[in-house]
């Protein structure tokens, strides 16, 4: 029988691929490096991460820095409740603990937007703990080599998966064995078309014996789709423009934006005259709204935006549009974080 651990980490010496993270064992790195990597692939998240730990290179420059200075550098990763998250705990840490973070899974799984995965490849991988970490890599691994049909999506199903990776654990590293999983998984066993033929595994996987590699993860159920309209007004007065802090509990929480009217569906122009908020917002004005206004389509997870942009251009301000908007001078627009799909927006504008 083979000793699956050597193989994979033998294997993970000779294919891993160089990543700034895997050269240190800093708890800190490790944790910016897998948050980051949870939305992400590997080639995109590289620059957010050297961005990132140029900006607060380590836990206390970030729990000082301001929330806004780290929304920028995370705009367009997208779950910005997470780089929330980490402020918070990055606060948390220093305040209670010297700004070190704790070494058992215990621990860490209860700091805030610390999770299973994350809690695992920190303990295992800066501290050596025995805690094997569950990504879509090491689903699919997994699944395939020893034929677990069960779904990753359960609690028994995880538990099967987790109890499976602890077993591989024996004496190896445990750290170096959970990358070398996840790496295994990005690069020879893959979700579509594994390298079988080069598979240092090919002999005791279940997955290839019985010819079940296509069925192997099992699929994961659709997530459903909340489907949204946003009407976005572009206001040009002079040489500025109105944003507003989003504050409520929703997607893009604390990011900036342009006024936003939400609506059951697309508003055309003769609604948008006649809508209530557009009303209170430019009364006692005589507001010159461009009929071209532009479409975009935006996809996330869990909803589908279909959003509006209009441009708007008044020589007046209300009192609306005074008190509940913060006024920016156009060219400054770009300082302030705001979600990818009013960047799409105005890079459109600059074409
Ligand atoms: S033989 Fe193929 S399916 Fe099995 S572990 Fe190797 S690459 Fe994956």
């Amino acid at each position: 029988m083979k000793d699956i651990s050597k193989v994979l980490t033998d294997w993970y010496t000779h294919n891993k691929r160089d990543l700034p993270w895997r050269e240190t064992k800093n708890a800190y790195n490790i944790w910016v490096s897998e948050i980051i990597l949870q939305q992400t692939r590997v080639n995109q998240g590289l620059s957010y991460y050297y961005r990132f730990i140029e900006k607060f290179p380590d836990i206390f420059a970030l729990a000082s820095s301001d929330i806004d200075e780290i929304l920028k550098i995370w705009q367009g990763l997208g779950y910005y409740s997470r780089a929330r998250n980490m402020h918070i705990t990055a606060k948390d840490l220093v305040e209670n603990y010297n700004g070190i973070f704790p070494e058992e899974y215990s621990e860490l799984i209860q700091l805030k937007g610390v999770g299973d995965y994350t809690a695992s490849a920190i303990a295992s991988i800066s501290f050596n703990k025995k805690t094997p970490v569950l990504d879509g890599n090491v689903f699919r691994v997994l699944a395939r080599l020893f034929g677990i049909s069960e779904s990753t999506q359960t609690k028994t199903g995880k538990d099967i998966f987790k109890n499976n990776a602890k077993e591989l654990m024996g004496n190896t590293n445990p750290g170096i064995l959970n990358q070398a999983i996840m790496e295994f998984g990005s690069l020879q066993c893959t979700p579509l078309n594994p390298d079988c033929s080069s598979c240092p595994l090919i002999s005791v996987c279940f997955a290839y014996k019985h010819d079940l590699i296509s069925s192997l993860p099992a699929k994961k159920q659709k997530i459903k789709q909340t489907i949204r309209y946003f009407n976005y007004l572009y206001i040009i007065y002079g040489n500025e423009t109105f944003i507003e802090k989003r504050t409520k509990n929703d997607i893009w929480k604390l990011l900036y934006q342009i006024p936003l009217i939400e609506t059951g569906e697309l508003l055309s122009l003769t609604d948008l005259i006649k809508n209530k908020k557009i009303e209170e917002m430019f009364s006692n004005l005589t507001p010159t709204i461009e009929p071209d206004y532009i479409d975009i389509k935006h996809i996330l997870s869990h909803q589908k935006i279909y959003s509006r942009f209009y441009r708007i251009r008044i020589d007046n301000l209300s009192n609306t549009i005074l008190n509940e908007y913060i006024k920016v001078p156009v060219e400054k627009l770009s300082e302030y974080s705001i979600p990818v799909l009013l960047r799409k927006y105005f890079n459109l504008l600059d074409k």
